[in-house]
């Protein structure tokens, strides 16, 4: 019973204090206050009861004692008692009278004072023992009757009757002796019971004591480990959660949160934890988003960037870097692996500058272009900016850069460059293509100054044939037979500077889908900026035709710009259409929405010289249909059922 009921105060008050731990409600300074507060309570209980306990024995002692002390005042009461009828008997035996009264005396006054004793002493016994109640009585008739009983003895005594006072010790006497023995075994036998129950009593202590003290203490113990237990529960489970945070946190996994109950300080720190851990998670995809823009602008316009530590000695190369070598991402790069990628005709022109950065001390910015010779064996061309970073005193700490990847941009350049020479090309067959049609009227103006020059010299022939001949009007005719012969050299100076290129191109296989895309390339822009969009037909596999290239790209350039031309002021659709006919001829046709042809007038439009242009030539078709005829082709036009023309010319495939 006493062993359940400990345990289940136990388990309350652990129940309570590990909830209060539990929730960490209190900070770790209290928490700990209380649980010594709680072991040193608990441990001054345990001792409380094991004083009770030994009060207890203790009291049980002193009621022995007093026990014992009553015994001994009734014994020697009685011893007393004995000594006086002994004495007085001795002396009534040699009656001494003298002896008797002064004995006598002394021996009264001894036993009266141990019978005021043993009054004394049982007065003041406990209730519990004073079961007999005669024994107070008892003791008072005997105090009361020893001095009656002297006082006759030493009356009788006093008048020689010594019988009498035998008599009277022996009968008188003897039967107090006899009272105060009985009182002695009574007292005696009640000793003996008391003793006995004491010493049941103390042994009943004692197991108790063996009982609670061990109890106690185990109570203490488990109270003390308990709270130990939760107290080292409650500090040591939030910091495990906030390790295992930290480490979370140290792998990069931002996402992880500490579990948080109560107000104490780990609690706290949790709660900072978590704030923080979601602070570097905004960053982190801050830096995330702002690493991928940067990748993706970084990709965009072929740039890498790099960074070298020259303390560290750590070379850092961006994504695209590696991208623009063609490099695994996960290699390091280095320098001599830089120096060695470059193309070996820069490589002297790379290193020579590279040399610069090193030992000149005051450039700030330093770029270089040149080609690099991957390990694929392409080309490419890459431009590098490198700029110096210096610390307080002025000391290079550090080299940053970037590496563009300018390869397209550079064939864009070549591109750009062909497609110059190409117009140049173009311009210059233009005008000798138009000198096939100048040539009728320009033989008209030297056939003029010819006649003229011919005319003169007849009449300069004629003014000295006359006798005397008139040499100042034949000087005059032939000045003017000069002047005449100089301006039709200078018509056919001007022609032959129109010649200069030389002779029409060869003519070759040459495949018309290809000459309708480089016409479509070169005319794009000049498209775009009439809101014109170009489209084409194209047919696949079309088969070739023998023709001189550069006369081709005139047709489609005067066609494609008649069509632009007709469109520039409303924008619409350029469609260039290429197919190989039934009778191995091919069909090419150039078709806009613009403004249509000049209906009152279409029969004139491919005669030179015609044009509905302010600032046109009406050069164009008639140029363009005598290519075509001369390739063995037609070239005409018509109107679209809708807005527009369309210009169609065939050629026979090789
Ligand atoms: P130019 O373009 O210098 O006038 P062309 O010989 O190329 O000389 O053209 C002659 C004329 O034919 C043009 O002035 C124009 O009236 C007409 N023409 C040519 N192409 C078109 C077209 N696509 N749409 C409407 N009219 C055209």
């Amino acid at each position: 019973m006493g062993l359940h009921t400990a345990s289940r105060l136990d388990r309350l008050a652990i129940g309570g204090e590990a909830k209060a731990l539990k929730a960490g409600q209190l900070n770790i300074g209290p928490r700990l206050m209380l649980g010594l507060a709680v072991i040193i309570f608990s441990m001054l209980a345990a001792d409380a009861v094991v004083l009770w306990q030994f009060h207890l024995v203790r009291a049980q002692a002193k009621r022995l004692h007093g026990i014992d002390q009553k015994l001994i005042a009734v014994l020697r009461l009685h011893t007393s008692l004995t000594t006086f009828h002994d004495q007085m008997e001795d002396l009534a035996d040699s009656q001494d009278i003298g002896g008797l009264v002064t004995e006598g005396e002394g021996l009264r006054t001894a036993v009266l004072e141990d019978s005021r004793r043993a009054m004394s002493a049982f007065s003041l016994a406990t209730s519990d023992f004073q079961r007999d109640p005669t024994i107070l009585p008892i003791l008072h008739a005997v105090q009361s009757a020893l001095p009656a009983q002297l006082d006759a003895i030493t009356t009788l005594a006093k008048a020689g009757d010594w019988q009498a006072v035998r008599q009277r010790l022996s009968n008188q006497v003897t039967a107090m002796q006899s009272v105060t023995l009985a009182l002695v075994e009574r007292v005696d036998h009640e000793v003996g019971e008391e003793q006995a129950q004491t010493v049941r009593k103390i042994e009943r202590v004692q197991r108790l004591v063996f009982l609670v003290v061990p109890l106690t203490a185990l109570f203490t113990l488990l109270i003390a480990g308990t709270f130990g237990l939760g107290v080292t529960r409650s500090i040591t489970q939030p910091l495990a959660r906030l390790v295992e945070g930290s480490k979370a946190l140290a792998r990069g996994d931002f996402q992880h949160t500490v579990p948080v109950t109560g107000r104490d300080e780990l609690a706290e720190l949790g709660r900072v934890f978590n704030d923080t851990a979601r602070r570097l998670q905004d960053l982190y995809a801050t830096l995330r988003r702002s690493e991928a823009y940067l990748a993706e602008a970084q990709r965009l316009t072929h740039t890498g960037s790099w960074a070298w530590n020259l303390r560290t000695g750590e070379l850092y190369w961006s994504q695209e870097v590696h991208r623009i070598y063609g490099l695994d991402p996960q290699i390091k790069p280095s320098w001599p692996w830089f120096f060695d990628q470059v193309h070996p005709e820069d490589r002297a022109r790379v290193e020579q500058q590279a040399r610069m950065e090193s030992i000149e001390k005051d450039w700030v910015v330093s770029e270089i272009e040149f080609r690099a010779v991957l390990s694929d064996g392409t080309v490419k061309h890459v431009h590098a900016i490198s700029y110096r970073v210096t610390d307080d005193s002025g000391e290079t700490a550090e080299v940053i850069g970037t590496i563009v990847d300018v390869t397209q941009r550079k064939r864009a350049e070549a591109e750009r460059e062909r497609l110059r020479q190409l117009e140049a090309g173009l311009a210059h067959t233009n005008r000798v293509s138009m000198m096939g049609e100048f040539a009728a009227s320009l033989a008209h103006d030297i056939k003029q100054p010819i006649a003229a020059a011919v005319t003169d010299a007849r009449t300069s022939l004629r003014w000295l044939q006359r006798n005397p001949p008139e040499i100042e009007e034949a000087r005059e005719a032939v000045s003017r037979v000069v002047n005449g012969v100089n301006r039709a050299a200078e018509i056919i100076n001007h022609l032959r500077s129109l010649y200069k290129k030389g002779a029409p191109t060869e003519r070759e296989l040459v495949d018309v889908n290809e000459v309708a895309w480089e016409m479509l390339t070169l005319l794009r822009s000049e498209a775009n900026r009439h809101s014109i969009s170009m489209h084409t037909e194209l047919a696949a596999d079309l088969p070739k035709t023998k023709a001189d290239r550069v006369q081709l790209q005139q047709v489609f350039m005067n066609l494609m710009l008649n069509g632009i031309e007709a469109m520039k002021d409303t924008g619409g659709e350029l469609t260039i259409h290429s197919e190989a006919t039934e009778h191995e001829q091919l069909l090419i046709s150039i078709k806009d929405t613009g403004v249509g042809l000049p209906t009152e007038q279409l029969d004139k439009i491919f005669s030179a010289f015609f044009t509905t242009k302010s600032q046109g030539t009406g050069m164009g078709l008639s140029i363009s249909r005598t290519i075509i005829e001369s390739h063995g082709g037609r070239l005409w036009a018509s109107a679209n059922a809708g807005k527009g023309a369309t210009f169609r010319f065939t050629l026979p495939t090789s």
